[in-house]
This record gives C-alpha cells, structure tokens and sequence, in this order.
C-alpha cells in the first residue's frame, strides 16, 4: 500500500504501523520510530506530531496491520516494506547482479544500474520486523554486489531472529571465493536456506543462458563449499526454450554431483523484464515446459532428492505430480483465466504470473 501523510516534510525514516493501544505501547517501549492510527489523525511517535488528518487514508491504513513495516520519505509518500500478515516479506538488496540472465524478470537496467538499500536501511528495516516473524527472504539483483558490508546485516538478522527461516536468493558465484565462503557460515541466521539457479548441464548451456562466461564452473564450485560447510541449499532450475533439452541432464547432474542439496525446485518462468524483451528466444509453452520438468522431476526423486514445482498450473501437470507443484506465485502477481471459474481445482492451484498471462494460448483447462 502506499499513500501520502500530507503533513511530513521530515527526513526519509523507517516507521512501524500500530493501530491497537497494545501495539503502540510495545512500540513505545521499544524505542521504535512508528505511526499510529486514531480515529481522527494520524501520528508520527516518538514525536507525537500529526501527520496526516485525511479520512480517506485513515480508512485505508485501518485494513493494514500491527507491526507492519513502512518507508516514509521526504515528500511524505508512505509506502509498506513488511505486512506482518503475509508469509511472503523480502530485503530487496540491491538491483544489481553480476550475470546478466536471457530469462531474468528483472529489465536488463536494473541489474546494469539499479539502486542499493544500504545495509544501514536493512539492519533499520530489521529492527522494526517482529521477532516471531516465521518467514523472510533476502533477494535481488545478487545481494552480494553490496560487497562485504552485507555480513553486518546478516549478523544482525541471525542475533535478532532466532526461529525465523531465511531464504537467501543468490546465483551462487561469490561462495567459490573463500573468504566469502568463510564469513557467510560464520555470520548467517541459523535457519537459513540458500537457493540457487542452475541453467544447465554444462559451461555451454548454463554461460550462454547467465551471459557470464565462467559463470558454471563458479556456481558450482560455490555449491559444493556451501554443502561442504553444511548450508542449507535448494537448487532452482527455470525452463526456457534455451534449456528445455537439458532439464533432464541436469537433474541427472544433480542426482550425480550436489544430491546432498535440501531439494530442487523446477519453474515455470515470470515473463517480464529481460524475459518479455527475449520472449522469441525463451518462451516455450506451458506444456513443453510441464514435460520437461516432470521428466527431470522422476530422475531427482529416483535418487532420493526432493522436488517443487514451481508456478506451473495444475491443468498442465499430469496428476500424478500434482503433490509437487506448489502454490509459488505471490498473491499480487497471481492471475486465473476466465476458464478457472469452472475449474474445481481452482484453490489448490497457484495460477500463473500476471506477467505470463498474455503468453498462454488456451492452454488452461479448467479441471471438473
Ligand atoms: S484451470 Fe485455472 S484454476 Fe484450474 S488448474 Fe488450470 S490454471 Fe488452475
């Protein structure tokens, strides 16, 4: 949600929501920058100054939640970071990353150009989040082109969060330099997990997808130290038109060489950003793509490694995978076709990306 608090003209802050007395009470004690919703004005505390008195965003910012976490900036633009009800919170580190993916959902200027959060603005974010919160992710770009400054925030998180689970996003490459390596084991939250891409079987296939030469021998370098050191690791293997071929070979790579990883997860892709502008070249059909993966999906689970689907349909997969296809798509980006109304699978299916909606040709079949 973002709205304007039509009063502030103050510095660009961090600020909690409270909209119960017990919250403000504990945000109180805490010491926290938040702003608190009456009847009749909006707060900012510690302060107690009003910055807002309009009806309609009281409104508005009563259907948020406590400890919900916002942004306030100069102009008084007030924008949520964390909603204390979802399990789907992330720190967007950074746009930037040093592989440069066909596929990527991400436009090819973010990852070129695209702004930090300092790790000061992270470790504030991460004082205003709950402790009980169940579920955070860290993602990007590739979080580690901040640099070295990223373990303060990771040492933050893991003294602050002791029953949170961590999904760290990352293409991996940074964990085949040791010293990386070294501070990453010393400095995660104990309940991490690292998910990592791989595009192919071999250099040739995962290089031309990443367009990073050396990217392959670096990811996998980096995977087997992470598994080594005893990291949590899940693997994420997209289907595009470029790799449909070799979805296979590296499941079978997998089962081969990084078998001690948590699981591996097969995707549909997200077509925006770079993947809308290549779509010639990457996009293959839902059903090609379903095929693909339930074939690499058999030879993991033949070697006792687990699988996700991720973002695929139910009326796309064969039934009998069905208990892996997972509900992925965040509740903003989901979408169902008009034939979904019919479709008596409708609430255990996870739809497809608002993104790759226009991409399908009639191949959802509502299920009856
Ligand atoms: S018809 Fe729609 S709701 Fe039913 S399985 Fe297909 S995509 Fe999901």
């Amino acid at each position: 949600m973002i709205v304007k608090l039509e009063n502030y003209n103050g510095k660009y802050k961090i600020v909690s929501l409270a909209l119960s007395q017990v919250a403000k009470e504990d945000l109180l004690k805490d010491n926290l920058d938040f702003i608190y919703i009456s009847d009749n004005d909006i707060r900012l505390y510690p302060e107690n100054v009003v910055v807002s008195k309009d009806k309609n965003i009281i409104e508005k910012l009563r259907n948020a939640h406590d400890y919900d976490v916002y942004e306030l900036w100069e102009n008084g633009k007030f924008s949520e970071y964390y909603d204390d009800s979802s399990l789907d919170n992330y720190f967007f580190v950074t746009g930037k990353c040093n592989s440069n993916c066909v596929m990527c959902p991400s436009p090819d200027i973010s990852r070129q150009k695209g702004g930090n959060t300092s790790v000061d603005t992270l470790i504030e974010i991460a004082k205003h989040i709950p402790t009980d919160a169940p579920h955070l992710t860290i993602t990007g770009g590739e979080p580690f082109m901040v640099g070295p400054d990223i373990f303060r925030f990771f040492e933050f998180l893991g003294e602050k969060f002791e029953c949170t689970d961590f999904l760290l996003l990352t293409n991996g490459r940074i964990f085949a330099v040791d010293s990386y390596l070294e501070r990453f084991v010393e400095k995660a939250p104990k309940n991490s997990i690292v998910a990592i891409p791989i595009h192919g079987s071999t250099a040739n296939i995962h290089d031309m997808i990443t367009q990073s030469n050396g990217s392959f021998n670096q990811t996998k370098i980096g995977i087997k130290k992470l598994l080594k050191a005893g990291i949590h690791v899940e693997l994420r293997i997209v289907v595009s038109r470029l790799n449909k071929d070799d979805i296979y070979n590296i499941a079978q790579m997998i089962s081969d060489e990084l078998s001690e990883v948590d699981y591996v997860s097969i995707m549909a892709m997200e077509m925006t950003g770079s993947a809308r502008v290549n779509q010639d070249k990457v996009w293959i059909s839902y059903v090609d793509a379903a095929q693909a993966a339930e074939d690499a999906a058999l030879v993991l689970i033949e070697n006792g490694i687990d699988v996700k689907l991720y973002n695929f349909p139910l009326c796309i997969v064969k039934k009998e995978y069905w208990t892996l296809c997972e509900k992925s798509i965040s509740p903003d980006k989901v979408r169902y076709a008009e034939t979904c109304e019919n479709c008596k699978m409708k609430n255990a299916c996870g739809g497809v990306f608002a993104g790759t909606m226009s991409m399908e040709k009639g191949e959802l079949r509502a299920i009856i």
